[in-house]
């Protein structure tokens, strides 16, 4: 039987919840869409190269790996408890 090629970040085992410490908040000014960011996630949900990146927040890690590679600093993680 074929399966079905799964889409990046779809499965229902992956889906963070609430367990997240941490989550990408993405300055669309400052972001030049390198696409480096959504080469990178481990996860795949950060969207299309060559547009701004729209994490999948159900499926973030909040592992800050986009945040450490943007070269621009267009990401920054934010605390999930943060009211900033
Ligand atoms: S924090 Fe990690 S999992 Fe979340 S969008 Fe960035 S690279 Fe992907
Ligand atoms: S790495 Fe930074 S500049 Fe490049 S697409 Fe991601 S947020 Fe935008």
């Amino acid at each position: 039987m074929i399966t079905p090629k799964a889409k990046a970040g779809s499965s229902i085992k992956t889906k963070t919840g609430d367990w997240k410490n941490q989550f990408p908040e993405i300055n669309s000014e400052k972001c030049i869409k390198c696409g480096i960011c959504q080469s990178i996630c481990p996860e795949g949900i950060l969207g299309k190269k060559g547009e701004v990146p729209k994490p999948d927040l159900n499926y973030c890690k909040g592992c800050g790996l986009c945040a450490s590679i943007c070269p621009v600093k267009a990401i920054e993680m934010k605390r999930v408890d943060s009211d900033e």
